[in-house]
């Protein structure tokens, strides 16, 4: 499934798998300019190309190697011949993608290694030019993409939610408050965000996020000083396990954002 809208000159693609006539889970990439953000996962890159055909997109940019934001980019090669760049520290896991967990590839599908090239200091289109700016937590080599005339951030997996509760089992909740907070000073005004879509007044959206990051850990200290288990802090401070978490088998929990915090 393909949904699009747009703001000004930038357009967002939502893109999902459908099963029996519901969407799994959704994310956004961005075309601004002849700049396609992300490719989206490899279960709507058919859709993708079509869609590309249809536009002007001459480039791609990989804002980090997880599947739903790299796995079109092979498809994306092989039938339009797009040049696509990604942060260095990703290349090799995008040239040999291990195989991923049964999870993710239902939610997503399994991607094909793709080469790309390593990502320089700016993106440079006919209109713009994007600061690469280091981002990690989420994963390494996370990159957000800054256009510092307009204010706009591309920030890929970073933001995500302003009350997120969950969090994969590698990802660094303190790495990514360092990097929102990094972020927040460069005052980006219009966030594009992977899973959030367009997000209005960016940088209050971001210092909430960190706010209410810092709000679960000092509860959960206090749970933990009484000495709560990891698991039951999670369920009295950020409720009980969602589906999320039983597909994952864990992988992707409310323990994972407590456990990661303490
Ligand atoms: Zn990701």
């Amino acid at each position: 499934m393909l949904r699009t809208t747009s703001l000004g000159p930038i357009t967002r693609l939502r893109m999902a798998r459908r099963v029996l006539g519901r969407s799994l889970r959704t994310v956004d990439a961005y075309l601004i300019d002849g700049l396609l953000i992300d490719s989206g996962p490899p279960a709507t890159a058919r859709e993708v190309v079509e869609w590309c055909r249809q536009r002007e997109v001459h480039q791609v940019v990989n804002t980090h190697h997880h599947e739903d934001h790299a796995g079109g980019n092979s498809l994306l090669r092989a039938s339009l011949g797009l040049p696509i760049a990604a942060p260095a520290d990703s290349l090799a896991v995008l040239r040999d993608v291990p195989r991923l967990e049964l999870y993710r590839r239902l939610v997503w599908g399994q991607p094909k290694g793709v080469a790309a090239q390593p990502l320089d200091e700016y993106v440079v289109t006919p209109r713009h030019r994007f600061a690469v700016i280091p981002a990690p937590g989420h994963c390494p080599g996370h990159v957000c993409l800054l256009e510092e005339d307009e204010g706009w951030l591309f920030s890929g997996d970073l933001f995500i939610h302003e009350r997120a509760r969950y969090l994969r089992e590698d990802e660094d909740a303190h790495q990514i408050m360092a990097s929102l907070r990094r972020v927040l000073t460069l005052r980006p005004r219009l966030l594009m965000c992977s899973h959030a879509g367009f997000v209005e007044d960016g940088e209050t959206a971001m210092a909430r996020k960190i706010a209410y990051w810092e709000g679960v850990l000092e509860e959960a200290r206090a749970f933990r000083e009484r000495g709560y288990s990891v698991e039951r802090i999670a369920e009295v401070v950020l409720g009980p396990e969602g589906l999320a978490t039983r597909i994952s088998g864990g992988r992707f929990s409310k323990k994972n954002l407590i456990a990661s915090l303490l």
